[in-house]
């Protein structure tokens, strides 16, 4: 934030559920057919074909909702939004206007080490567009494929709670996790699963909120977080200049890292909504609704919270576990045995487990590592049973598939420290006795002396001494 400039961004997301039909027609739902292959009379509009809404469209968006703790209306309404653009082939798209399916809810995350809460104005079913696809070279032509008219959308709406780029990309983030632990989106950014506009307004601390600047068609987390930046800043430099910011709609250019005008307050568009005549209202009863469920113990961003208020995870490390179905499993029943551990465990998932499963395109299930053998492994560290390189040649033998318990392989492999405390100290007299040079330079203040002390102790005992006994043992023994 600069100067007493405050920020109020709201988003909208625009989420494909993955059914596996269209929301209004039988026609496949599937990304990468070839063009114009999945359609029928109903999603390319054409007079007198009559839409169906999908059950199952419905049953996601109301799993959404649930779990952005909304009211869900027992009664909404599709409504048509009038606009002419070619992908469109109806010249309006079925979407919902004033009565929503899902209304009023709220979505608490972590973000910028707190727990953030942003209010939901509204979530709504709609049917997504065509493509235009612009042929380069010489041509310049433009064709279009209408496989993706009538893919089912979810909208979900912001109230203007997000101040800042961070925070709203952390809030796409959880709702990405969430749309993949219901399983009602496959996420895929890269196919344009998830889409989003973003509107930014700037205004004095105190003052009411100022004008809204929108931004359409952003199409990954980070240019989002660019284009709010460039946005906040366009208008911080208006408004400390002492101008007005205008009302419009600007586009997102990426690959710029700008944006332009796309179109002002005149010329906006007048969608004239009206009630969908084809399809009558949703209504939905008491047992209808009670019959869609979800378990919202188990959700990534509830999780994430637990894990970085109680167990004092860090919170990338809370976020990135919450959000993966496996390893979130695998925390909880390590948690289970032993919730001393829980930082050391998720120091292990984070780095020597993720790395290994990333290498070898592993799922944590398709390995012996278990949740016993884990937290058998960290005991073994924490009682100075092994060392911790004893620990990771342990962890490779399981990840080998080697069905021996972490306590077996640890004798089998010899990587049992020394702790024994006469036996250190007849190694720690026999090294200092053979290296009278390095015990004079200790004494003359030369630190590495203590280091190369410890190295023969190691070497000694084949690396198996305790490393902080023998140099606590070596300490006094010098400074005696
Ligand atoms: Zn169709």
């Amino acid at each position: 934030m600069c100067d007493n400039l405050i920020s109020n961004i709201g988003l909208e997301v625009h989420a494909e559920l993955s059914t596996d039909t269209k929301i209004f027609c039988s026609c496949k739902n599937e990304f990468g057919a070839s063009p114009n292959t999945n359609v029928c009379p109903i999603c390319l509009g054409l007079h007198g074909a009559l839409p169906t809404l999908n059950e199952k469209t419905l049953q996601y968006a109301i799993k959404m909702g649930l779990a952005l703790n909304c009211s869900i209306n027992s009664r909404s309404e599709m409504a048509r939004k009038n606009y002419f653009y070619p992908d469109l082939p109806k010249g309006y798209q079925i979407s919902q206007a004033e009565k929503p399916i899902c209304e009023n809810g709220y979505l608490e995350f972590l973000s910028e080490g707190k727990v953030k809460r942003v209010n939901i104005e509204r979530i709504h079913i709609e049917e997504d567009a065509g493509k235009l696809i612009h042929s380069e070279g010489k041509e310049q032509s433009t064709y279009i494929d209408y496989n993706r008219c009538g893919v089912p959308l979810i909208e979900i709406v912001t109230r203007p709670d997000i101040e800042s780029p961070r925070q709203a990309k952390d809030f796409l983030e959880t709702i990405k996790s969430i749309l993949s632990y219901l399983e009602i989106c496959d996420c895929k950014m890269q196919e344009g699963s998830i889409r989003c506009d973003v509107n930014v307004s700037v205004h004095k601390d105190g003052e009411p909120l100022g004008t809204r600047v929108e931004m359409k068609n952003v199409n990954s987390f980070s240019g989002v977080f660019s284009a709010i930046e460039f946005e906040q800043h366009r208008q911080f430099e208006i408004l400390k200049a002492g101008g007005t910011i205008s009302q419009e709609t600007r586009r997102w250019n990426d690959a710029q890292g700008r944006s332009e005008v796309l179109r002002t307050k005149e010329n906006a568009n007048d969608y004239r909504y009206f009630p969908e005549p084809d399809i009558p209202p949703i209504l939905l009863n008491y047992d209808y609704l009670n019959s869609i469920t979800i378990d919202k113990s188990a959700l990534p961003n509830l999780k994430a919270i637990n894990y970085y208020l109680n167990l004092g995870l860090s919170q990338t490390d809370a976020v990135f576990i919450a959000s993966d179905n496996e390893l979130k499993q695998f925390f909880d029943l390590c948690n289970g045995i032993k919730q001393d551990y829980s930082n050391t465990t998720a120091k292990w998932i984070m780095t020597d487990i993720l790395k290994h499963l990333n290498k070898n395109r592993l799922a944590l299930s398709q390995t012996e590592l278990t949740p016993e053998y884990l937290i058998e492994l960290i005991s073994l560290i924490e009682e100075g049973t092994v060392s911790s390189t004893g620990a990771r040649k342990i962890f490779e033998a399981i990840i080998a598939n080697d069905s021996l318990s972490p306590h077996e392989l640890a004798e089998k492999l010899g990587l049992i420290q020394i702790s024994d405390n006469s036996f250190l100290e007849n190694l720690a007299d026999d090294v200092i006795e053979k290296n009278e040079k390095s015990v004079t330079d200790y004494k003359n203040g030369k630190d590495n002396a203590l280091g190369f002390l410890i190295g023969q102790c190691m070497k000694k005992s084949k690396g198996r001494a305790n490393p902080a006994l023998i140099s606590n043992i070596l300490i006094s023994k010098l400074n005696k």
